[in-house]
């Protein structure tokens, strides 16, 4: 039977930052990715924002790992022309409670080792941001966007440079433990199975990682968890220059839909936070666009109900059902050679460097 020394199941942006730090020429790695191109789960379909790391709890997985990749992912765009940009961003209050939750956040930022982010007053934010209603606000320069896309070429780009071979059109559908290593079974798109030996085993299956850590007896259960975004047209480029939040959710379900401009300039609402069955589906309701224009209108007093249309739509891999509190991520060797990322939710996109570097530390 054939044998490799790695295999990383899933081509998202987790598994490729992965097998770029860990491919070395002198190891077989192989990238199984069951649709036809890689990137297209839920890597394609997120903010692209560069998060700050202000609200996860201290010591957090989600806070330790997306300040560490914030800082390597900027220092990795502009070494390799990826386009991004450190737009900053505001999380605004708009009542007296509001203000109180922002000095929390802003508390909790110190605590992550976050010293960037400062409090602003309504004056402030008037120069700075002259078209949003807000009576506070907490400023994050360190905040920006990033072509998902073009990270997700550079780290597939890097790790083929280092002899990591990627195969598409191929899902995983079992695994078992073997004296040295794992049997991966794998099913073609035309239903042609084929199962190979794999000394360790990477599972990076984002909405689908349960079932594949399911399948070595571990117990996870992802529950879905939409995020539906709308566009915004007819508003004057410049109207708005950094991303603006509102306060986040409670119990850390979502950040609050916001509006996030993206590389071309274009500005966008959401993403909400809606528990779904286990289907992907990105349809977005027409009555979305109302409803992001009553909760968002209230900060960004300049849109109109007609600005504002169903766009896309992304779904969150929870670890954290409906009500439960705050779940990190699971980034774990649970056996030797068998390694779990579970629940990698936002800031997956962010922290993608600095996860691939926790990886590399149970290997090598
Ligand atoms: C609405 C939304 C907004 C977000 N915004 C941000 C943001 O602004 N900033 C940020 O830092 N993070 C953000 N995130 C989080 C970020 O997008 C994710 O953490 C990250 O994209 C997860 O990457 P992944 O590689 O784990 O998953 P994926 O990109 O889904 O990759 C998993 C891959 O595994 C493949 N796969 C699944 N099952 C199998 C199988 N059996 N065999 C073979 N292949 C398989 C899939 O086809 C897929 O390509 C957001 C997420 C969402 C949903």
């Amino acid at each position: 039977m054939e044998k490799v020394d790695i295999t990383i199941i899933g081509a998202g942006v987790a598994g490729l930052a992965i097998a770029a730090q860990i491919a070395r020429p002198e190891l077989n790695i192989i990238i199984l990715e069951k649709n036809a191109a890689h990137g297209g789960g839920i890597s394609s379909r997120n903010s692209e924002v560069i998060h700050g790391g202000m609200y996860y709890p201290q010591g957090s997985l989600k806070a330790v790992l997306c300040v560490e990749g914030r800082g390597l992912l900027y220092d990795i765009a502009a070494r390799n022309n990826i386009p991004h940009k450190k737009t900053g961003k505001l999380i605004v209050a708009i009542n007296s409670p509001e203000t109180e939750e922002l000095e929390r956040l802003q508390a909790n930022a110190v605590n992550n080792d976050v010293h960037s982010t400062r409090m602003m007053t309504k004056r402030e934010i008037a120069a700075m941001e002259p078209n949003i209603a807000a009576i506070n606000a907490l400023y994050s320069p360190q905040t920006g966007i990033i072509s998902a896309h073009d990270l997700m070429n550079y780290y597939l780009a890097t790790a083929a440079g280092k002899k990591a071979h990627i195969v598409y059109n191929t899902s995983v559908t079992g695994l078992e433990k073997q004296a040295d290593g794992y049997l991966v079974v794998t099913n073609g798109s035309r239903g042609e199975k084929f199962e190979f030996s794999s000394g360790v085993v990477i599972n990076c299956a984002g909405l689908q990682s349960d079932t594949i850590a399911n399948m070595l007896g571990c117990r996870y259960l992802l529950h879905y968890c939409k995020g539906d975004y709308c566009g915004i047209s007819g508003i004057k480029r410049g109207t708005v220059r950094h991303l603006i939040y509102p306060v986040p959710e409670k119990n850390h379900t979502g950040l609050g839909v916001h509006l996030t401009i993206d590389l071309n300039g274009r500005m966008k609402l959401g993403p909400d936070t809606e528990y779904i069955e286990r289907a992907e589906d990105y349809r977005v309701a027409p009555d979305k666009a109302n409803r992001f224009y009553q909760s968002a209108g209230k900060f960004l007093p300049f849109l109109k109900a007609e600005n504002i249309s169903p766009d896309m739509a992304g779904i969150r891999p929870k670890l954290q059902g409906p009500g439960d509190a705050f779940c990190d991520f699971v980034i774990k060797e649970e056996f030797p050679g068998f390694i779990n990322l579970v629940g990698i939710e936002s800031p997956g996109l962010t922290a993608s460097p600095a996860i691939a570097r926790m990886v590399e530390k149970f290997l090598f």
